[in-house]
Parts: C-alpha cells; sequence; structure tokens
C-alpha cells in the first residue's frame, strides 16, 4: 500500500472538523481568517495594525500558532485582544482539530472577526483547511519578489494577499510588478494589498476590504 491513501484520510478528517469549525463560527455570527505566510513577514504586526483599525465595537479574537512560546500571544494580550495560544510542538501548520479545541475558549465570549494566525510556513499550512472564512497571505519585500513562483500553492490558495514592508521595498531591489505577475500566474483574482506596518501606509484599504469581507459573509448567511 502506498502512502497516499493515507494522507488524503488524514486530509478527509481534517476537512471533516473544518465543516464543524465553520459551522461554529457562522453560528456565532464571526468572519474566520487563516493568516498564512513565513516566519518574520509580519502576521502579528498585521493583526494589530488591523486590530487598531478597527471600527469601535467590533469584537475582535486571535488565535496564535506557533511552534512553540508564547510572545506574540502575549503582544496581543498585551493590547488588549482576546487570544489563545496553541503550541503546535515541533507541527509546521495549523490544523482543524488545534482550532476547534481554541474556539470554545473565545465564541462564547462574542467574536465577530476571529483571525488565526498559523505557523509560519509557505508549504502546508494552505493544504489544511481550518474552517475560516478567508485565507490571507502575508508575504514582505525583504523576502523578495520570487515567493510566489517558488510557493505557488500557498498564494493559489489566497482570497487576498497583502505585501508588508513596503516602506523598505528599495532597499530590498523589490520587484513589484514581478511579485505581481507571479501572483496572477496562479491566482487570476485575489486583491493584493501594498502596505507597511511600521508606516501605516496601505493600512486603511486592507481593513477596509477585511470589514467588507465581513459584511457580504454576514448578507450570505442571511440570505441563506
Ligand atoms: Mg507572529
Ligand atoms: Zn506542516
Amino acid at each position: 500500500m502506498t502512502k497516499i491513501p493515507v494522507v488524503q484520510q488524514i486530509l478527509s478528517a481534517n476537512d471533516a472538523i473544518a465543516t464543524e469549525n465553520r459551522a461554529a463560527l457562522d453560528a456565532a455570527g464571526s468572519l474566520g481568517v487563516n493568516v498564512m505566510a513565513s516566519p518574520g513577514a509580519g502576521k502579528t504586526s498585521l493583526i494589530l495594525a488591523t486590530a487598531r483599525r478597527l471600527p469601535a465595537g467590533l469584537r475582535l479574537a486571535v488565535i496564535e500558532g506557533d511552534v512553540a512560546g508564547r510572545i506574540d500571544a502575549d503582544t496581543l494580550a498585551a493590547a488588549g485582544v482576546p487570544v489563545v495560544q496553541i503550541n503546535t510542538g515541533g507541527g509546521c501548520h495549523l490544523d482543524a482539530p488545534m482550532v476547534r479545541s481554541a474556539l470554545p475558549h473565545l465564541l462564547p465570549d462574542g467574536v465577530d472577526l476571529l483571525l488565526v494566525e498559523n505557523v509560519g510556513n509557505l508549504i502546508c499550512p494552505a493544504e489544511f483547511s481550518l474552517g475560516t472564512h478567508v485565507n490571507l497571505v502575508v508575504a514582505s519585500t525583504p523576502e523578495g519578489h520570487d515567493k510566489p513562483y517558488k510557493y505557488p500553492g500557498m498564494f493559489a490558495a489566497a482570497d487576498v494577499v497583502a505585501l508588508n514592508k513596503a516602506d523598505v521595498a528599495a532597499v530590498f531591489d523589490f520587484d513589484f510588478e514581478a511579485f505581481q505577475r507571479g501572483v496572477r500566474m496562479v491566482n487570476p483574482q485575489a486583491p493584493i494589498f501594498v502596505l507597511s506596518c511600521r508606516t501605516g501606509e496601505g493600512l486603511d484599504a486592507w481593513v477596509a476590504w477585511l470589514l467588507a469581507a465581513r459584511r457580504a459573509e454576514t448578507l450570505r448567511r442571511a440570505s441563506g
């Protein structure tokens, strides 16, 4: 017997729990976002910057996925964001059962927007659905404009792309057009937001898109 059927079995078990997670999020009226990126692209920084720009009264919660430690969760908690830390103990991605175990700690308090910070990794996080509604891929200019060419699966899975650290693009000879062409090769329609969590540029447009996505999901649920 080959290994392929085993992999399929693991993925279908994951997908079944992802479907349960989606139902729990829908029942709570929450939009879930799977935040994926390589280590250091600025996932936590973007979550913090987003939190600061959300309208008053919109309830944000975060699930923090890391191999070890709780540095990012502490940062978010210090900013007043309800957060649950998941340590994967070496695992290089979050899976649906991990997210399921975190939801009861957050959803009962009321969550309008749930940002799930995946483990820093541009490969397998795209293959394990969590039950979230939106796949956000965060790239950054110091990583280079070749990332979409090297990790097409991740960029193909994106519903939206944030290109962070735009303020230092020139230092790294970052070619915006080459990056965009690479994304478009595998993903014809995901919007690409060029932004900087350090300077704040581009963040208002990103947050406006996120809020529109939440409204659209709320309307979709209401209609049926
Ligand atoms: Mg982080
Ligand atoms: Zn993995």
